[in-house]
């Protein structure tokens, strides 16, 4: 990217005095606006300084950036809280035009005497953007000093994160909830996680953590164990019957929210409805919460009787669950405005399994299931005893001899690692790619095959054959091999001609995927959807283009995860409370900034981290064998508070600020 300045990653590109078209590119990327209006010219953070443009005023976005360092200094280590205060008190000198040379040489001092000796990112990375500035704007500094200032005239945006916060989806603070467990604070590190999502119970035991891929200690020896921890501080409240927050604004405004679905996100939106004292009633189909939560993810990876636990919580901060209410026939929008609903989040998911577009999928031949539907079966067969009257109907399960399950996804993988359980003994993956391209989790993956699953690779099927009287007896596959590469270089699995051949199976699952079901918006034609049947929403607000109508979760990211879900209700609820206050709906510029800063990445995989290594992960307990595959008890055992708190010492706190300079009144 063509910058006029840049000495982010100690790269300097130094493009002043030189034409526009002679300009070289920095190692640096960022948004050319703001908020798609407003003209950014700087950004100063862990990385350095980046001047995309005049006009800037360097001194004086140093003395904001410092002032921002400060306000995120948490006071525990001595030369950060004192050193970067009184960089602060010298920068509003300089600013004010009453600096000295004295004071510039005083500054140069304390970023160094701070960067070496703080505990955490803000001290350690905080001051390298105000030492280049030194360094490369020296003549600026003097100018002020001089009392040639040049502001004011700019807006300085900035946010305090991490690149494991700025990973997560619901920008938790999480180095804040490590460093409450390792402290021995685990109510707090938990009202830490309620911050950002109500749901630390099913995040704890299977988000796919892209925290984790961000963490800097990974770069030292392993990645802390973000997810395990969180759930370490969710069971501990469970465990040990620690009263929980209740709800200070329960019911203290008079506005009524409804919520369609109580998946993840459903139950995530309701919770922050409720904290802003809302009514909040939440419209489910099923008889039971969770969502994909609960009738797609196995009671061995989140036992039903410990989330049912997490759902109580939400209900009791004030939210109401009305199950086996199907919106779109058993209510509607308008019959729900006509109660005085004053807005909608539609969280409805996506439990549609997708077809395989093979011959005889329409014959419904026994034997032959949706991966959605199955496991829901599953479901309510194994948690039973668990959960009592959680399902209208326990089913009968089929006991198959031989099971082929199309696909390579984590729906895939809960299917064959349930049928394990239940005893069958010859579970098979169909997949018409390799190994390596799996989409599954890869622990899933080492799991299952640990378990005993045998994987078919490069087959594809092309026909369901069933015996005379409609029993499925296998599947038709045709093998595949790797074709030439397309326009993008990648090579893409193709049929071997002639090469079909009957896997046999009396159980045959397709987990390829999900559609979302949004029948129900036939009521609504304004509010606009894709052609793979997702909302459309604003990507800020989460708000469709029926003002009172809001949507989040898979309906709109398509399946992906918990964690998004989670997310998105987050602020789809800030966006709704704005709605049902009167307000002016919009994000926040601290909020802004996460997208600035998601276009420079915070994390470098390639950063070599000061830190002698060797302290190694702690590794979560697991249930011992005949119980992993005999039964649905839960595979991972949880931390033992001594292992949590190790854990939680291997976090190096990498806390970073980074600040835009906007100037005011500013446009494209
Ligand atoms: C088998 C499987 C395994 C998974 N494993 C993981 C994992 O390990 N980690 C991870 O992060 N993610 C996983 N996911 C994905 C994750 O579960 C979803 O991304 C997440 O649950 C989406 O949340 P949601 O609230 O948007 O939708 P959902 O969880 O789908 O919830 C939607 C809710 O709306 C209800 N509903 C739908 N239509 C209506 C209607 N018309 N009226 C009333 N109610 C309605 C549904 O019954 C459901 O309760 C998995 C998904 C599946 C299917």
């Amino acid at each position: 990217m063509k910058v006029l300045f840049s000495s982010w990653q100690d790269v300097i590109v130094d493009n002043r005095g030189k034409p526009r078209d002679a300009w070289d590119d920095a190692k640096v990327k960022l948004p050319e606006t703001y908020d798609g209006a407003r003209k950014m010219t700087a950004f100063m953070g862990w990385g350095g300084v980046v001047i995309l443009d005049e006009p800037f005023d360097i001194v004086e976005m140093a003395a904001n950036y410092v002032k921002a360092l400060q306000k995120s200094s948490c006071a525990k280590c001595f030369p950060c809280r004192v050193g970067t205060k009184v960089m602060e008190d010298i920068f509003a000198r300089i600013v004010a035009g009453k600096g000295t040379a004295g004071d510039l040489a005083q500054l140069e001092g304390l970023c160094e005497t701070i960067s070496r000796n703080s505990k955490c990112g803000i001290g350690q990375l905080g001051p390298g953007p105000i030492v280049d500035s030194f360094k490369y704007f020296k003549k600026e500094y003097q100018e002020y000093v001089l009392g040639k200032k040049r502001g004011p005239g700019y807006f300085y945006p900035n946010k305090t994160t991490a690149p494991c916060t700025a990973a997560c989806p619901t920008g938790m603070d999480i180095p804040l909830y490590i460093e409450q467990i390792k402290e021995g604070d685990f109510a707090g590190s938990l009202a830490t996680i309620r911050t950002a999502s109500p749901m630390a119970c099913s995040l704890g035991r299977a988000c796919f953590h892209p925290c984790e891929n961000n963490c800097r200690r990974e770069n030292v020896e392993r990645s802390l164990a973000i997810c395990k921890l969180k759930r370490f501080a969710w069971d501990y409240e469970d465990l040990h019957a620690v009263d929980k927050p209740g709800n200070p604004n329960r019911h203290t405004r008079p506005e009524k929210a409804a919520v369609i679905g109580a998946g993840p996100s459903g139950l995530s939106a309701a919770y922050y409805l409720l904290l802003q004292g809302f009514h909040v009633t939440i419209f489910e189909k099923l008889p039971t919460p969770g969502g994909a939560a609960w009738t797609g993810i196995p009671h061995y990876r989140i036992p039903k009787d410990v989330m049912m636990r997490e759902v109580k919580y939400i209900e009791d901060l004030g939210g109401e669950i009305k199950y086996n209410v199907h919106f779109g026939k058993d209510e509607t929008f308008a019959s729900l405005r006509a109660k005085g609903f004053k807005a909608f989040f539609v969280a409805t998911g996506g439990d549609l399994s997708k077809a395989m577009g093979v011959e005889g999928e329409d014959k419904n031949y026994q034997g032959v299931y949706g991966g959605i539907a199955a496991l829901k079966e599953i479901v309510d067969f194994t948690i039973k005893d668990a959960v009592p009257n959680a399902s209208a109907k326990i089913p009968t399960l089929a006991k198959p001899k031989k099971v082929l399950v199309v696909g390579g996804g984590n729906t895939a993988m809960d299917c064959v690692r349930s049928w394990i359980r239940l005893g069958c003994k010859d579970v098979n993956i169909v997949y018409r790619r390799t190994k390596k391209e799996l989409p599954a989790d890869p622990h899933e993956v080492h799991e299952s095959e640990d378990e005993g699953v045998n994987y078919c690779f490069m087959l594809a099927p092309t026909k369901l054959v069933a015996d005379g009287s409609g029993k499925v007896v296998g599947l038709e596959c045709q093998k595949m091999e790797m074709g030439p590469p397309d326009e993008s270089g990648r090579r893409k699995p193709v049929p071997v001609p002639g090469s079909e051949h009957l896997v046999e199976g009396d159980m045959v699952i397709s987990a390829i995927g999900q559609d979302c079901d949004i029948f129900f918006l036939k009521e609504v034609p304004d509010v606009k959807t894709t052609k793979w049947k997702t909302i459309i929403t604003n990507e800020e607000t989460f708000q469709t283009a029926v003002p009172d109508i809001f949507a989040g979760g898979d309906v709109v990211s398509g399946p992906l995860n918990l964690v998004t879900a989670v997310g998105h209700a987050r602020r789809a609820a800030q966006s709704m409370g704005q709605f049902l206050r009167g307000e002016t709906v919009g994000i926040s510029d601290e909020q802004r900034m996460e997208k600035v800063i998601a276009t420079i990445g915070v994390y470098d995989k390639n950063e070599k981290v000061p830190m002698p290594g060797g302290w190694p992960r702690q590794e979560m307990p697991i249930c011992d064998r005949q119980d992993k595959i005999g039964s649905f008890k839960e595979v991972e055992l949880g931390y033992s508070l001594e292992a949590a708190v190790d854990e939680a010492g291997r976090c190096m706190r990498c806390y970073v600020v980074g600040m835009a300079c906007v100037p005011e009144g500013a446009s494209k």
